[in-house]
């Protein structure tokens, strides 16, 4: 079958212009696909008259916006521990195995493919749950902003300085930024691999200069970092346990 051409048409959602990218094609059904980069095409049966079509996408804009907004979310997945020894903590994309021990004095410490936690209560899940909290915390910190500098010193047409960084727990995504220039990032962001962390960073940093996630969000990401889609398939296979 010849190429038939493309025709640009589009939808309004909630104040914003989701543009479509239509193709006719012998076929029945009129199908809409959101792509990962957040453009949308559909094909419509050879012969559907456009105002047709366009009432069709119209009732479906609400479906594609949502899409869009899937693509760009990364929830983490729900953790369940039970801090016992012998049960996998993860570090920087690696597992970790935990291995409790009393002691009057708390202490984290990694040692080979181990964490070693002592407490004084090693019975109690909670000692423990916050002795490896506090762990996280305190490495989370440092590296973010490390890694903030860096994605800021190789993404430099941002233009961005004095960018302020949180980091805190976070139940339902891995980072988020303010109009006012606050970047945050979930703590348990630490625990994915580094290169899954530069794009979270990444993803904020240029939410600094687009705010939403226009095709020019996704044009400015590829720009700072080309290989985003790959990490963000990295991070979506993080399992928090
Ligand atoms: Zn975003």
């Amino acid at each position: 079958m010849p190429d038939m051409p493309r025709h640009n048409v589009g939808v309004e959602y909630a104040g914003e212009h989701i543009a479509v990218s239509l193709e006719f094609r012998e076929r029945k059904r009129l199908s809409i696909s959101v792509h990962p980069d957040g453009s949308v095409t559909a094909i419509a049966p050879a012969g559907r008259p456009m105002d047709d079509i366009l009432a069709h996408l119209r009732r479906r804009r609400a479906w594609i916006a949502k899409q869009r907004r899937h693509f760009e979310k990364y929830q983490p997945l729900p953790e369940e521990k039970r801090y016992v020894s012998g049960e996998t903590h993860m570090y920087l994309g690696r597992q970790y195995r935990l291995r409790v021990h009393r002691s009057d004095d708390t202490a984290v410490r990694l040692v080979g493919r181990f964490f070693n936690v002592c407490v004084p209560t090693p019975k109690q899940p909670r000692a423990i749950a916050d002795a490896l909290g506090t762990w996280y915390r305190s490495h989370a910190e440092p590296l973010f902003y490390d890694h903030m500098n860096r994605c800021l010193a190789t993404a430099t047409s941002l233009r961005l300085v004095d960018i302020q960084l949180r980091v805190r727990p976070m139940k339902r995504r891995w980072g988020s930024c303010s109009k006012a220039g606050v970047v945050t990032l979930n703590t348990d962001l630490v625990k994915t691999p580094l290169h899954c962390i530069d794009y979270v960073i990444m993803h904020e940093l240029c939410h600094l200069r687009v705010h939403d996630h226009s095709p020019a969000f996704f044009r400015l990401l590829r720009r700072c970092m080309p290989d985003w889609e790959r990490r963000k398939g990295r991070l979506e296979l993080v399992v928090l346990r």
